[in-house]
């Protein structure tokens, strides 16, 4: 084996892959990933911006004081009522900036298959679903507010988790199918190896997908979702349809490792964990910031019109947030590449796909670059992972 690892330059088959995506091509999926950092410090600003406004201008305090009488001093329909009128108004003032990052700009990098009426319809048929959902949740949590002023931070991490995991456990039954079609995959040899790896690893083999992305997106990806028994695996049509049964055997196998290590479970942990910390500190920042703007007319933390200044220190806390999120994630991402290479045994194929996601994530960044910005390790870090895998298991059979 020393003899095979040594005749084995890892760095220069990693370079060598990497050398294959160059010029405009390069130029390109640098641009539309570095953008999206734009994006992210962008979002987060019109949203604090939005939800300033409506603070500042005295809509806040006019709408929690509309959505009271209107339920009667109700205070549970009053906060829905607020939320749910605050969530649309805020939604048609960030309407453009919403279309030119889900739409417009998705077109122009060319990975849009969607008109903007498709594109309309599925953000408000999203919205449908969320809304009303997320507005009972958040009046329940202000009932908390109001009634436990010291505790309900603990009640409402708890009821986080309990709408997330329902969320979660409802997407492939009942949300996901209002989208897009999921059927089983048709038989074919890469069927019979996908399914025969899902059964060495212990997950259930009628559980692989194949869903119709290609009506939104030029994308290749898969993935793992639901809860418990509603859990599947799937992929998606345009990554079937690069025909490249090693490439897709070693994606299938990457998502294969995020069932088997549990990582909904773990994200949705994690998630609480942050959220909680976030409600620990709008228990400190909500009521120090409406004590030093009495013009916003904002009655205390408990009242409807509260939310607007609560969007505000969720929006700071999340964006700065950023990088320990993307880095949770990312983590879970590393672990289920190495699954995934040891599980396919396909370390070209899947150096051929990391290749493909490239298309719309940079490749090679720099270390801080990736640590902040990046929820998957980046293009050479898969293919440098991959290539270092194949190095210790050269000349073994089954090794694609
Ligand atoms: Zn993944």
């Amino acid at each position: 084996m020393a003899i095979a690892q040594a005749a084995f330059d890892v760095e220069a088959a990693t370079r060598a892959y990497l050398a294959t995506v160059s010029g405009a091509a390069r130029i390109r999926s640098d641009a539309y990933f570095e953008g999206g950092y734009w994006l992210t410090l962008w979002g987060a600003l019109i949203s604090i911006g939005v939800a300033y406004l409506f603070l500042r201008m005295g809509w806040a305090a006019r709408l929690s004081a509309w959505a009271q009488r209107q339920t009667g001093g109700r205070m549970f329909l009053a906060t829905a009522l607020f939320l749910l009128v605050f969530s649309l108004l805020t939604a048609v003032i960030e309407l453009p900036w919403q279309a030119y990052t889900g739409y417009f700009r998705e077109h122009q990098y060319g990975m849009s298959n969607q008109t903007l009426g498709e594109w309309l319809v599925e953000m408000l048929k999203g919205a449908a679903i969320s809304l009303p959902i997320t507005a009972l949740a958040i009046a329940a949590l202000f009932i908390g507010v109001r009634r436990s002023p010291k505790r309900w931070w603990a009640y409402g991490a708890a009821g986080t988790a309990v709408v997330m995991s329902f969320f979660i456990a409802a997407g492939p039954v009942f949300i996901e199918p209002l989208f897009n079609t999921y059927k089983p995959m048709p038989a074919s040899p890469l069927q019979a190896q996908i399914l025969s790896m899902a059964r060495a690893n212990g997950v259930p083999a009628h559980d692989v997908l194949v869903v119709d992305a290609s009506k939104q997106t030029k994308r290749i990806s898969a993935n793992v979702a639901g809860l418990g028994p509603t859990t599947r695996v799937a992929l998606n049509d345009n990554l079937l349809a690069t025909k490249d049964d090693a490439g897709t055997l070693s994606v299938m196998g990457h998502e294969l490792g995020h069932y088997v290590l549990g990582h909904v479970v773990v994200l949705i942990l994690s998630f609480v964990v942050l959220i909680t910390l976030a409600f620990l500190v709008v228990s400190v920042a909500v009521p120090a910031l409406i004590r030093r703007n009495p013009a916003w007319g904002i009655k205390d933390i408990g009242d409807p019109g509260a939310f607007a200044v609560w969007s505000i220190v969720f929006s700071v806390f999340f964006l700065l947030l950023t990088p320990v999120t993307n880095s949770l994630i990312r983590f879970n991402e590393h672990q289920a590449d190495i699954f995934g290479l040891n599980a396919a045994r396909a370390p070209d194929g899947f150096a051929r796909s990391a290749l493909r996601l490239g298309a719309y994530r940079k490749l090679e960044p720099g270390p801080i670059e990736e640590a902040i910005f990046y929820d998957h390790p980046s293009g050479a870090t898969r293919i440098r992972m991959a290539m270092q895998w194949k190095s210790e298991h050269l000349n073994e059979p089954g090794v694609r």
